[in-house]
C-alpha cells in the first residue's frame, strides 16, 4: 500500500499519529525488515534546500517523520495538514517500552563517551527488561567506523538509534545501511543526552505549549545558529503558501 505522505517544501513527510509509527516499526521489526527513518525537523528541511545530497540522503529514507511542531504548522498552512508532530524523542522512549516484550534488540551508537556510559547505567534502571545489543559513543573516525558497523551487525540489533547529530547520523546510516542484513535505523540528533540525565528535557507545561525549543535555546545558547533557519524556513513556507494560491 502507497504511504500517505504530506509534501512541505519538497520533503514527503508521512502522515501518521506518532502511537501508529511506533506500532508500524514495531511490525517492521517482528518481520526482520530493514528501515531508515528520519525525524525532521524545520533545520533538516532547510539543510535539504541548501545541500542536494544532504536532500538525497534524506528522500532516501523509508519514512520521514515532522519532527516538530514547525513542520506541522506548515503542512497546516499549506493547506494539507498532517495527524501530529512524530518526534525521535518520543518514536525512541516508545520503542523502549515496547521493545523487551517481543525480546527485540537495542543497540544505542553515539553521544560523547561518558554520556553513553551514563545512558547504559539508565537503562538498566529504567528498562530492566530491554535487551540491549550494544553501545558505542559517536567520537570515532572513518576506520573504527566499519568496525563498529560489523560490531552492530553481529550483536543482531533489530533497532539501531544513532545520536550523531544532523546531518551526520543521516549520513551514517545511509553510508553503512547496505551492510546489514536488518534493523530499524533512527537518526536520534541529542536524545542520549536527555535520556541520560545528563541533559534535562524542557518542563512538561513547556513541552505541552509546543515550546520546547525555548527552553533548548535558553538552556544552551550555543544552539542559536539552529534557529536561524526556523524564521528561514517560515519565509520559504510563506512563499509556497503563495505559489499554491497563484497556481489554483
Ligand atoms: N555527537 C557525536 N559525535 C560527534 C558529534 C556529536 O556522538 O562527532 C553527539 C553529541 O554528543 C550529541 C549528539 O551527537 O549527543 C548531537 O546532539 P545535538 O543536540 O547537537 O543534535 P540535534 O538534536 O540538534 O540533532
Amino acid at each position: 500500500m502507497e504511504k500517505s505522505t504530506v509534501r512541505v517544501l519538497d520533503i514527503p513527510f508521512y502522515n501518521i499519529s506518532q502511537a501508529a509509527f511506533i506500532e508500524e516499526l514495531l511490525f517492521c521489526a517482528d518481520q526482520n525488515q530493514k528501515k531508515f527513518v528520519v525525524t525532521a525537523n524545520p533545520e533538516i528541511v532547510m539543510n535539504t534546500k541548501a545541500d542536494v545530497h544532504f536532500k538525497q540522503i534524506v528522500t532516501s529514507a523509508d519514512y520521514i517523520v515532522p519532527d516538530g511542531v514547525g513542520i506541522v504548522m506548515a503542512a497546516e498552512r499549506l493547506g494539507t495538514p498532517l495527524k501530529e508532530r512524530v518526534t525521535g524523542f518520543d518514536t525512541l522512549v516508545g520503542i523502549l517500552n515496547k521493545a523487551p516484550e517481543k525480546q527485540f534488540r537495542v543497540y544505542f551508537l553515539g553521544a560523547t563517551p561518558e554520556v553513553s556510559s551514563k545512558l547504559m547505567e539508565k537503562m538498566k534502571i529504567s528498562y530492566p527488561n530491554l535487551m540491549i545489543a550494544g553501545s558505542h559513543h559517536g567520537y570515532f573516525d572513518l576506520e573504527e567506523s566499519e568496525n563498529i558497523t560489523q560490531e552492530i551487525i553481529d550483536t543482531g540489533a533489530d533497532f539501531i538509534f544513532v545520536a550523531l547529530g544532523s546531518p551526520a547520523q543521516e549520513k551514517w546510516i545511509l553510508s553503512h545501511f547496505h551492510r546489514f542484513p536488518k534493523g530499524i535505523f533512527m537518526g536520534v540528533g541529542g536524545c542520549f543526552d536527555v535520556l541520560s540525565g545528563s541533559v534535562k528535557r524542557a518542563p512538561q507545561w513547556m513541552i505541552k505549549w509546543k515550546l520546547e525549543w525555548v527552553y533548548r535555546f535558553i538552556t544552551n545558547p550555543s544552539r542559536w545558529r539552529r534557529f536561524f533557519a526556523i524564521p528561514r524556513f517560515m519565509r520559504e513556507v510563506k512563499k509556497e503558501v503563495r505559489r499554491k494560491e497563484v497556481g489554483k
